[in-house]
Protein backbone atom coordinates (compact mmCIF):
# COMPACT_ATOMS: atom_id res chain seq x y z
CA UNK A 1 0.00 0.00 0.00
CA UNK A 2 1.11 3.56 -0.94
CA UNK A 3 3.04 5.69 1.88
CA UNK A 4 0.52 7.52 4.30
CA UNK A 5 0.22 10.13 6.63
CA UNK A 6 -2.49 10.51 9.12
CA UNK A 7 -2.75 13.72 10.76
CA UNK A 8 -4.62 14.12 13.61
CA UNK A 9 -6.36 17.56 14.10
CA UNK A 10 -8.83 20.31 15.11
CA UNK A 11 -8.94 21.76 11.18
CA UNK A 12 -9.42 19.04 8.90
CA UNK A 13 -9.94 21.92 6.35
CA UNK A 14 -6.70 22.42 6.17
CA UNK A 15 -5.73 19.53 4.39
CA UNK A 16 -4.25 18.76 1.84
CA UNK A 17 -4.15 22.62 1.03
CA UNK A 18 -0.93 23.64 -0.27
CA UNK A 19 0.08 19.51 -0.49
CA UNK A 20 -3.15 19.44 -3.01
CA UNK A 21 -1.09 21.39 -5.74
CA UNK A 22 2.13 21.20 -7.95
CA UNK A 23 4.43 17.64 -7.97
CA UNK A 24 2.23 16.50 -4.47
CA UNK A 25 -0.70 17.09 -5.66
CA UNK A 26 -0.30 15.52 -8.67
CA UNK A 27 1.12 12.14 -6.32
CA UNK A 28 -1.70 12.37 -4.14
CA UNK A 29 -4.28 12.43 -7.00
CA UNK A 30 -2.26 9.45 -8.94
CA UNK A 31 -1.74 7.78 -5.22
CA UNK A 32 2.17 7.64 -5.11
CA UNK A 33 0.48 8.83 -1.62
CA UNK A 34 -2.20 8.94 0.31
CA UNK A 35 -3.33 11.67 3.09
CA UNK A 36 -5.79 11.25 5.64
CA UNK A 37 -6.76 14.17 8.18
CA UNK A 38 -8.68 13.07 11.33
CA UNK A 39 -10.94 15.60 13.47
CA UNK A 40 -9.98 15.15 16.92
CA UNK A 41 -12.82 16.58 18.01
CA UNK A 42 -14.84 13.20 16.29
CA UNK A 43 -13.55 12.02 19.84
CA UNK A 44 -15.14 14.15 22.31
CA UNK A 45 -17.39 12.61 24.43
CA UNK A 46 -19.24 15.31 26.17
CA UNK A 47 -22.62 17.23 25.37
CA UNK A 48 -19.94 20.48 24.32
CA UNK A 49 -17.76 18.27 22.11
CA UNK A 50 -15.34 20.10 24.08
CA UNK A 51 -11.63 18.95 23.37
CA UNK A 52 -9.83 21.55 26.00
CA UNK A 53 -9.72 23.10 29.24
CA UNK A 54 -8.02 25.19 31.36
CA UNK A 55 -4.47 24.15 32.12
CA UNK A 56 -3.92 22.01 35.84
CA UNK A 57 -1.78 24.70 38.21
CA UNK A 58 -3.11 27.85 36.63
CA UNK A 59 -1.80 30.41 33.66
CA UNK A 60 -3.31 31.14 30.19
CA UNK A 61 -4.85 29.50 27.32
CA UNK A 62 -6.11 26.14 27.46
CA UNK A 63 -4.75 22.62 26.73
CA UNK A 64 -5.57 19.55 25.09
CA UNK A 65 -7.65 16.59 26.91
CA UNK A 66 -5.61 13.42 27.44
CA UNK A 67 -8.93 11.36 27.33
CA UNK A 68 -10.44 13.15 23.86
CA UNK A 69 -6.72 12.42 22.24
CA UNK A 70 -6.01 9.27 23.00
CA UNK A 71 -9.24 8.40 21.92
CA UNK A 72 -8.97 10.25 18.50
CA UNK A 73 -5.20 7.91 18.78
CA UNK A 74 -6.65 4.50 19.05
CA UNK A 75 -9.53 5.53 16.45
CA UNK A 76 -6.99 6.24 13.65
CA UNK A 77 -5.03 3.17 14.53
CA UNK A 78 -7.79 0.30 14.44
CA UNK A 79 -7.63 -2.04 12.03
CA UNK A 80 -3.60 -1.39 12.02
CA UNK A 81 -1.44 -3.89 10.61
CA UNK A 82 0.62 -4.43 14.06
CA UNK A 83 3.48 -5.80 12.30
CA UNK A 84 3.75 -2.17 10.36
CA UNK A 85 3.77 -0.19 13.29
CA UNK A 86 3.99 3.67 11.97
CA UNK A 87 5.60 6.28 13.79
CA UNK A 88 3.90 8.95 15.72
CA UNK A 89 4.75 11.62 15.93
CA UNK A 90 3.52 15.36 18.03
CA UNK A 91 4.43 18.23 16.35
CA UNK A 92 5.85 20.65 19.47
CA UNK A 93 8.58 23.34 19.61
CA UNK A 94 9.75 20.99 22.48
CA UNK A 95 10.70 18.44 19.94
CA UNK A 96 14.06 17.28 18.14
CA UNK A 97 14.35 19.61 15.31
CA UNK A 98 13.37 17.85 12.02
CA UNK A 99 16.34 16.45 9.60
CA UNK A 100 16.72 15.56 6.12
CA UNK A 101 17.76 12.13 7.75
CA UNK A 102 14.77 11.98 9.77
CA UNK A 103 12.73 13.04 6.88
CA UNK A 104 14.43 10.15 4.77
CA UNK A 105 14.00 7.55 7.50
CA UNK A 106 10.36 8.68 7.45
CA UNK A 107 10.13 7.67 4.14
CA UNK A 108 11.80 4.47 4.34
CA UNK A 109 8.62 3.12 6.40
CA UNK A 110 4.46 2.94 5.88
CA UNK A 111 4.17 6.96 6.70
CA UNK A 112 3.43 8.89 10.43
CA UNK A 113 0.69 9.36 12.26
CA UNK A 114 1.19 13.15 13.16
CA UNK A 115 -0.89 14.65 15.42
CA UNK A 116 -1.17 18.83 15.87
CA UNK A 117 -0.88 20.69 18.84
CA UNK A 118 -3.46 23.89 19.67
CA UNK A 119 -3.82 26.08 22.49
CA UNK A 120 -0.71 25.55 24.74
CA UNK A 121 -0.07 22.31 23.71
CA UNK A 122 -1.53 19.10 24.80
CA UNK A 123 -1.54 17.02 28.26
CA UNK A 124 1.86 15.36 28.86
CA UNK A 125 0.31 11.96 29.57
CA UNK A 126 -1.04 11.16 26.05
CA UNK A 127 2.35 12.12 25.19
CA UNK A 128 3.73 9.62 27.48
CA UNK A 129 1.39 7.35 27.40
CA UNK A 130 0.69 6.76 23.73
CA UNK A 131 4.55 6.90 23.19
CA UNK A 132 4.36 10.18 20.78
CA UNK A 133 8.17 11.37 19.70
CA UNK A 134 7.98 15.52 19.98
CA UNK A 135 9.22 16.74 16.50
CA UNK A 136 10.25 20.31 15.79
CA UNK A 137 10.48 22.77 12.57
CA UNK A 138 12.34 25.26 13.96
CA UNK A 139 13.23 27.74 17.45
CA UNK A 140 9.75 29.36 16.84
CA UNK A 141 6.33 29.27 18.15
CA UNK A 142 3.60 28.55 15.48
CA UNK A 143 -0.09 29.05 16.46
CA UNK A 144 -0.82 25.15 15.84
CA UNK A 145 0.60 22.34 14.64
CA UNK A 146 -0.90 21.86 10.89
CA UNK A 147 1.67 24.15 9.34
CA UNK A 148 4.46 22.23 10.78
CA UNK A 149 2.56 18.80 9.31
CA UNK A 150 2.47 20.49 6.30
CA UNK A 151 5.87 21.04 5.92
CA UNK A 152 7.08 17.68 7.39
CA UNK A 153 4.94 15.98 4.85
CA UNK A 154 6.10 17.86 1.95
CA UNK A 155 9.57 16.77 2.87
CA UNK A 156 8.53 13.51 2.96
CA UNK A 157 6.63 13.13 -0.21
CA UNK A 158 8.87 14.79 -2.51
CA UNK A 159 10.89 12.06 -1.95
CA UNK A 160 9.20 9.08 -2.54
CA UNK A 161 9.70 7.38 -5.80
CA UNK A 162 7.95 8.69 -8.91
CA UNK A 163 6.77 12.46 -7.33
CA UNK A 164 10.24 14.38 -8.49
CA UNK A 165 10.92 14.83 -12.04
CA UNK A 166 14.56 13.87 -12.01
CA UNK A 167 15.21 11.21 -9.19
CA UNK A 168 18.66 12.38 -9.11
CA UNK A 169 17.59 15.91 -7.73
CA UNK A 170 16.89 14.13 -3.95
CA UNK A 171 20.33 13.20 -3.83
CA UNK A 172 22.73 16.16 -4.42
CA UNK A 173 20.35 18.99 -2.83
CA UNK A 174 21.25 21.11 0.21
CA UNK A 175 21.94 18.51 3.97
CA UNK A 176 21.70 15.22 1.47
CA UNK A 177 25.76 15.17 2.22
CA UNK A 178 25.78 17.49 5.81
CA UNK A 179 26.34 20.56 3.35
CA UNK A 180 24.65 23.20 1.97
CA UNK A 181 24.44 23.48 -1.91
CA UNK A 182 26.38 25.43 -3.81
CA UNK A 183 25.08 27.90 -5.74
CA UNK A 184 22.88 27.20 -9.14
CA UNK A 185 23.03 29.43 -12.43
CA UNK A 186 21.13 29.12 -15.79
CA UNK A 187 20.80 31.28 -19.05
CA UNK A 188 20.71 33.70 -19.86
CA UNK A 189 24.11 33.56 -19.81
CA UNK A 190 24.59 37.22 -18.69
CA UNK A 191 22.42 38.76 -16.58
CA UNK A 192 22.47 42.45 -15.27
CA UNK A 193 26.49 42.82 -16.27
CA UNK A 194 27.49 39.24 -14.53
CA UNK A 195 28.46 36.04 -16.46
CA UNK A 196 27.59 32.58 -15.09
CA UNK A 197 30.79 31.50 -13.71
CA UNK A 198 33.17 30.02 -16.76
CA UNK A 199 33.84 26.78 -15.23
CA UNK A 200 30.47 26.16 -15.26
CA UNK A 201 30.17 26.25 -19.28
CA UNK A 202 33.62 24.73 -19.59
CA UNK A 203 32.43 21.15 -19.94
CA UNK A 204 34.86 20.02 -17.58
CA UNK A 205 32.64 17.49 -15.38
CA UNK A 206 35.39 17.15 -12.47
CA UNK A 207 36.54 20.37 -12.59
CA UNK A 208 32.30 21.57 -12.15
CA UNK A 209 31.88 18.72 -9.15
CA UNK A 210 35.45 20.09 -7.81
CA UNK A 211 33.49 23.55 -8.24
CA UNK A 212 30.98 22.91 -7.14
CA UNK A 213 32.55 20.93 -3.49
CA UNK A 214 34.77 24.00 -2.97
CA UNK A 215 31.30 26.15 -2.95
CA UNK A 216 29.40 23.83 -0.33
CA UNK A 217 32.10 23.57 1.95
CA UNK A 218 32.62 27.53 2.00
CA UNK A 219 28.87 27.97 1.99
CA UNK A 220 28.49 25.48 5.37
CA UNK A 221 31.26 26.90 7.28
CA UNK A 222 29.76 30.43 6.69
CA UNK A 223 26.76 30.10 7.31
CA UNK A 224 26.22 26.90 9.44
CA UNK A 225 29.23 26.29 11.23
CA UNK A 226 26.96 23.46 13.55
CA UNK A 227 26.63 21.62 10.33
CA UNK A 228 30.78 22.11 9.43
CA UNK A 229 31.26 20.24 12.27
CA UNK A 230 29.49 17.40 11.54
CA UNK A 231 31.00 16.63 7.99
CA UNK A 232 32.55 13.65 7.48
CA UNK A 233 36.03 13.84 6.27
CA UNK A 234 36.38 11.91 3.19
CA UNK A 235 38.35 8.42 3.66
CA UNK A 236 41.46 9.48 1.66
CA UNK A 237 42.15 12.58 3.57
CA UNK A 238 41.68 11.03 6.42
CA UNK A 239 44.13 7.94 5.51
CA UNK A 240 46.39 10.69 4.06
CA UNK A 241 46.61 13.08 7.36
CA UNK A 242 47.38 10.22 9.58
CA UNK A 243 50.15 8.79 7.68
N1 LIG B 1 2.91 26.45 24.83
C1 LIG B 1 3.68 25.75 23.86
C2 LIG B 1 5.15 25.89 24.16
O1 LIG B 1 5.53 26.93 24.68
O2 LIG B 1 5.93 24.98 23.84
C3 LIG B 1 3.38 26.31 22.46
C4 LIG B 1 2.09 25.85 21.91
S1 LIG B 1 1.81 26.41 20.24
C5 LIG B 1 1.01 27.95 20.47
C6 LIG B 1 0.50 25.38 19.70
C7 LIG B 1 0.91 24.17 18.89
O3 LIG B 1 1.55 24.58 17.71
C8 LIG B 1 1.86 23.21 19.55
O4 LIG B 1 1.21 22.32 20.41
C9 LIG B 1 2.48 22.50 18.36
O5 LIG B 1 1.65 21.44 17.92
C10 LIG B 1 2.47 23.57 17.30
N2 LIG B 1 3.79 24.21 17.10
C11 LIG B 1 4.13 25.47 17.44
N3 LIG B 1 5.39 25.75 17.13
C12 LIG B 1 5.90 24.64 16.55
C13 LIG B 1 7.19 24.30 16.02
N4 LIG B 1 8.20 25.17 16.01
N5 LIG B 1 7.37 23.06 15.50
C14 LIG B 1 6.35 22.16 15.51
N6 LIG B 1 5.11 22.43 16.01
C15 LIG B 1 4.88 23.66 16.52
Amino acid sequence: SPWRATVLTLFPEMFPGPLGVSLAGRALASGVWELEARDIRASATDRHRSVDDTPAGGGPGMVLRADVLAAAIDAAEIGQDSSKERPRLLMSPRGRPLTQARVVELTQGPGPLIVCGRFEGIDQRVIDGRGLEEVSIGDYVLSGGEIAALALIDACVRLLPGVMGKEASGTEESFSDGLLEYPQYTRPQLFEGVPIPEILTSGDHAKVAAWRRAESEALTAARRPDLSAQIPVKAPNRAGRQK
